[in-house]
């Protein structure tokens, strides 16, 4: 696809330009070590080309990117069982609000939000040892990828549980309520370390890609999920995947989408990609400003959207 390479070239062409770049993410120390100047982004596509530009082979922190694979996982774990744990519905809040918690009972009003991933961290978690737990979304993850070479930045976990003050209260409010079957600390021990994944936009576009085709690798058939459950995943991120800029998202750019606070962005078009961007520097949702206006800019330019005839 010469005319999609040559779009992302300029894309990332004009992205290095840009000097409003939003702010790196502080509160967690080691992100905010990261060059704001990064932007690379990535195309999966049916054929299984990945077609990239810019720093798209550089690995960085994942965060909340990971909260969609670990549904994932929960979803094959318990099914819909977990629907009674986490809501489905947008918070319109940031990520790390605790309000609606006390008046909602405990429950997470979605699971892209920190307390509803910490109960699907919790889900993974039952049967095993937190490490176990770890291993297995790893593994999920690096098999998606196809790439074994995907790791947990322990420095990126370390600094986040040092400094995971909201994490540790989400987390104990909703066992207060019984919302959270083991005791805080291992459940945010799993959480911390999959928000510490890293990888590289390429890695993550090709990992998302069964979100892109009903569930399964286009090129080999197999499935990851079912159609419905991929179809019903994509929902999710449409509606819940950029906290409260999650439908000023949905307006802008027309396609589900995963954002977290390492400056990643999954992007989904039904039948066609699957897509990540990277640029660290977060915009006042917490979400990577560049990378948000990048896919604008290729969806437009694509005519991609899940409201297209
Ligand atoms: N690990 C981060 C946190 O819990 C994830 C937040 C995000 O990416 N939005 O604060």
């Amino acid at each position: 696809m010469a005319e999609l390479d040559g779009v992302l070239r300029e894309l990332a062409a004009e992205m290095a330009e840009r000097t409003d770049r939003g702010a790196v993410a502080s509160y967690i120390p080691q992100l905010g070590t990261i060059d704001a100047g990064k932007f690379g982004i990535a195309v999966a596509l049916a054929d299984g080309q990945v077609l990239s530009a810019g720093d798209a082979d550089e690995a960085f922190s994942i965060q909340s990117v990971s909260k969609v694979f670990t549904l994932t996982l929960a979803l094959g774990k318990i099914g819909d069982a977990l629907w009674k744990r986490v809501g489905r519905e947008p918070s319109g809040n940031p990520f790390n609000s605790i309000v609606q918690l006390e008046m909602e009972h405990g429950i997470p009003r979605n699971p892209f939000i920190n307390a509803g991933a910490i109960v699907v961290s919790d889900v993974l978690l039952a049967g095993h040892q937190p490490r176990e737990a770890i291993g297995e979304i790893l593994r999920f993850i690096q098999f998606l990828a196809d790439d074994d070479s995907v790791f947990i930045d322990r420095e990126v976990a370390a600094s986040e549980r040092a400094t995971g003050f909201r994490n540790m209260a989400l987390a104990n409010y909703m066992r207060s309520f019984g919302n959270l079957h083991h005791e805080a600390e291992l459940a945010l021990g799993v959480y911390f370390h999959h928000c510490a994944i890293a990888m590289t936009c390429r890695q993550l576009a090709q990992a998302a890609r069964f979100l892109a085709f009903d569930g399964r690798n286009p090129l080999t058939g197999h499935s990851v999920v079912s159609t419905q459950r991929a179809r019903r995943i994509n929902a999710l991120m449409l509606t819940c995947g950029h906290y409260d800029g999650s439908g000023d998202f949905a307006f802008r750019v027309g396609i589900p989408g995963k954002s977290g606070v390492g400056g990643g962005i999954i992007g989904i078009v039904p039948g066609v990609a699957s897509l990540a961007v990277w640029s660290p520097g977060l915009n006042e949702n917490g979400n990577s400003k560049l990378g948000s206006i990048a896919l604008e800019k290729l969806a437009r330019t694509m005519n991609w959207s899940v409201f297209a005839s």
